[in-house]
């Protein structure tokens, strides 16, 4: 133990030597609070840890030369469940819970919107709408019903789900038989809004330090030294992990797990017939328009297993299915080539919420988004910094 104590502070004098005085009282000076990971939650949880304690020093450390996981390769939708989401969400973690998380995200959204003017970011209201195959029109009209009257005290609104089949014959779209509108979902683009962040947070004084991975850390004298193969060790005060879906890399006690999503987006497609995001079998398949291209993803359930990964690759399985989908059910008869091809990862586990808690004193999570990200992170954020700078401010004793 000696020896590897011995070993480590002479590998960080060495390291430490090679810099100048400057770059150490800098870049490198201890932090009030490192984030690991600058995705959408580690963004979002920068914003409101400096918005409660403005003067916290914060450095957010980032392996990516950009953010490289979910948020800057998701489909954009700014959604917060569809009717058969949120009815599987009831049997799997029961109503209270499906409806609380339902308020998160909805609460996200509108936190999205309070922050950044429409055009800064991308974001489109044009609706959303889910895609069944099948179904007994009179029960889809009950569940439409006791969910409108579930989500009524979230949103407000008497009925945020409608029966909108009379819109099916003009979308073109075969093989289906529902369509469920939802006229309060929109779409974004995702870049726009992760720069946006990015530049709000660096322009409250955030540090952003872009290459540096973090391999592992451990608490030194009270405080947590952050060791990477890039950079010198790292001190600050506090951590918090929002690497979601490469959690268990820092965390490996956390139930978290990789769900690799992959994503198609077509030519651009003359007089295409659809504006807005739509969803199918549980948002297991998303869709939207792209101006006038259209983005698809998902099929995830079509091999679990193999997508169970954090490899950033694309799949045979995967990317037939999407083509097959795309042909068959959105633009079926119509002319059209596959442009852009990408996957990222999502943070998935065995339940639908997200993790939000302190680790111990001085280190702290905001992980496993699934697959709705965008709406929760600024609600995590905004949460984790409560519970951060509940006794953290820079004048108290803990910092
Ligand atoms: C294909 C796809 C489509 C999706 N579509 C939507 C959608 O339309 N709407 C929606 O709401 N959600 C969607 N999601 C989910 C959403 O994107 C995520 O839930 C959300 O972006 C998660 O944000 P995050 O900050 O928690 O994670 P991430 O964006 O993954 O950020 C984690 C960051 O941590 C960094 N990192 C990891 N390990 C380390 C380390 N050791 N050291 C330093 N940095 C590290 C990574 O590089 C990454 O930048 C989609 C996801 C995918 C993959």
């Amino acid at each position: 133990m000696a020896l590897v104590e011995n070993t480590y502070f002479q590998c960080l004098i060495v390291t430490m030597t090679q810099l100048s005085v400057w770059e150490k009282e800098s870049f490198f000076a201890p932090a009030d609070i490192i984030i690991v990971g600058s995705g959408l939650v580690g963004l979002w949880s920068a914003y409101y840890l400096k918005k409660k304690a403005p003067g916290l020093n914060i450095t957010i450390v980032e392996r990516g030369l950009i953010p490289t996981g979910a948020s800057t390769r998701n489909a954009g939708f700014a959604c917060f469940g569809t009717l058969t989401e949120l009815l599987s969400g009831v049997k799997e973690m029961g109503e209270d819970q499906m409806l609380e998380l339902t308020e998160l995200r909805f609460k996200g959204l509108k936190k999205i919107s309070k922050v950044f003017k429409d055009e800064e970011i991308g974001l489109e209201r044009n609706g959303g709408y889910e895609l069944i195959a099948s179904a007994d029109s009179n029960e889809l009209r009950s569940f439409i019903d006791t969910f409108n009257r579930l989500l009524k005290k979230i949103t407000g609104k008497q009925k945020i789900f409608r029966l909108q089949n009379e819109k099916l014959g003009r979308f073109g779209f075969a093989g289906i038989q529902h369509l469920i509108g939802n006229s309060w979902e929109a779409q974004l683009h995702s870049g726009k809004l992760c720069m946006a962040l990015l530049r709000l947070v660096q322009s409250m004084g955030i540090t952003v330090l872009n290459n540096i991975e973090i391999t592992g850390y451990e608490k030194v004298h009270g405080q947590v030294l952050l060791h990477s193969r890039q950079a010198p060790p790292l001190l600050s005060s506090q951590l918090l992990v929002t690497t979601n879906a490469f959690a268990r890399e820092l965390l490996p006690q956390l139930d978290v797990v990789p769900a690799r999503g992959q994503v198609i987006v077509t030519s651009p497609i003359d007089n295409l017939l659809f504006k807005g995001t739509f969803h199918f079998n549980e948002g297991f398949y998303y869709f939207r328009n792209l101006g006038d291209r259209v983005l698809l993803g998902g099929a995830r359930n079509k091999a679990f297993e193999e997508e169970t990964t954090s490899e950033m690759s694309l799949s045979q399985t995967i990317q037939h299915e999407l083509e097959r989908f795309l042909g068959e059910v959105i633009l079926p008869g119509r002319h059209y080539t596959i442009e852009h091809r990408w996957s990222g990862i999502m943070g998935m586990g065995g339940e639908k919420m997200p993790i939000l808690r302190a680790v111990n004193d001085h280190v702290f999570c905001a992980v496993r988004m699934s697959g709705m990200g965008v709406a929760l992170a600024p609600v995590v954020g905004e949460k984790i910094a409560t519970l951060m700078t509940d006794d953290a401010a820079p004048d108290s004793s803990k910092v």
